[in-house]
């Protein structure tokens, strides 16, 4: 889940990184009030979850309440590479004598933790540690707790700023939440609360599948995560690529594949679907009971290619056999590769 700046910067304060002080409004009236109290001057930053604001003009400082009032009008509103600014972040305005940047993510590859830093304008990194190594080295630290008890897949700060005083600060935040890690943070169902989601995971989400939405054409159901990221990459192998990563889990019964092909059929740019299932605890059969069933509830817009292999799989394909769906609805593939091969083909002719 990613976080907005102004929670990020909030998030960021709990692990004693220092921001700016500030406030979140949605009107004009609220900016002149959180400018106030901020303290002039201060900067006006439009909250969306997109890089480059400050060149697109969603962020600008103001002197005074008559400059507040100005930006925050303008800035309310604006569309930002596609995303509506429906709030404003209102803080006081740094001095900034240099400007650096500092992040932790994962290296999946590596199996470790990643740090990253880069400075700008030929300082050395070095230099900066010597002038003030405290609040380097301080910085770093509670931004790797962050990381790490705040269960990030990204805590970035671009640009960590050192300020004429020597001091170190961070002025913008981008925070990316672990999913997988919520059920130790209670407080991040406020977040959930302004989180930007596209409208196929809203709906994935009501119907409680594991779905993420992506930019291609073939659309996935396959049962496990790792079969499902192996669909991907097959579909990509082929030429294809995948509208969604989903994986119906351990069972795959009428409800579960009525709601996983409700969701891949609202998606418009889905021109075929792949579903890909190994059974182990899944049976085949039952596999099959739930896509005739689901069939029956769910009128698709977009041509089915199935791979049904592992436990009861011949039983499974008996069951679709002789329900009599027609090759135009449904197909049937031995491998996970023909399958990939034939879902592809019919999203490239469309
Ligand atoms: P982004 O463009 O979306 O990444 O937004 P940032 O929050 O990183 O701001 C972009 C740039 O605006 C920064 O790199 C700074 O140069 C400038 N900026 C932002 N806040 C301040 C501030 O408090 N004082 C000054 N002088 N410049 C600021
Ligand atoms: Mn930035």
């Amino acid at each position: 889940m990613d976080l907005f700046e102004y929670q990020g910067k909030q998030y960021f304060a709990r692990f004693d990184i220092p921001v700016s002080p500030g406030g979140i409004a949605d009107t004009v009236e609220e900016a002149v009030v959180q400018a106030a109290a901020a303290g002039y001057p201060v900067v006006v930053k439009a909250q969306v979850q997109v890089g480059g604001r400050g060149k697109a003009g969603g962020i600008k400082l103001a002197n005074n309440e008559e400059e507040v009032r100005l930006h925050a009008a303008n800035i309310l509103g604006m569309d930002i590479k596609g995303h509506l600014v429906e709030r404003v972040w209102v803080e006081y305005a740094s001095d900034i004598a240099e400007e650096y940047y500092a992040s932790f993510t994962l290296d999946r590859a590596a199996k470790k933790h990643l740090l990253m830093l880069s400075v700008e304008g030929g300082v050395e990194i070095e230099a900066v540690a010597e002038k003030s190594v405290e609040g380097v080295a301080s910085i770093l630290v509670k931004l790797y707790r962050c990381f790490t008890e705040g269960d990030c897949d990204l805590a970035e700060i671009n640009p960590l700023i050192l300020k004429p005083t020597g001091e170190i600060h961070a002025l913008d935040a981008k925070v990316s939440l672990d999913n997988n890690a919520e059920f130790r943070h209670p407080e991040w169902a406020e977040y959930r609360e302004t989180e930007v989601l596209d409208e196929r995971e809203l709906l994935a989400r009501e119907k409680g599948l594991q779905y993420i939405g992506l930019q291609g054409s073939v659309g996935i159901i396959a049962n496990g995560a790792g079969l499902a990221m192996s669909t991907l990459d097959v579909v990509n192998q082929v030429g294809g690529s995948a509208a969604n990563f989903l994986d119906i889990g351990g069972g795959a019964n009428a409800d579960l594949m009525s709601a996983a092909l409700e969701v891949i059929n609202y998606d418009q740019s889905v021109k075929s679907i792949l579903i890909n299932i190994f059974g182990g605890i899944t049976r085949g059969e039952e596999v099959a009971k739930g896509i005739v069933e689901a069939l029956n509830r769910v009128s698709l817009r977009a041509p089915i290619v199935i791979r049904l292999d592992g436990t009861n799989a011949e039983e499974g394909r008996q069951i679709l056999l002789s329900a009599g769906i027609p090759e135009s609805v449904l197909q049937s593939k031995p491998t996970m590769l023909e399958a990939a091969r034939a879902a592809v083909a019919i999203a490239n002719a469309n």
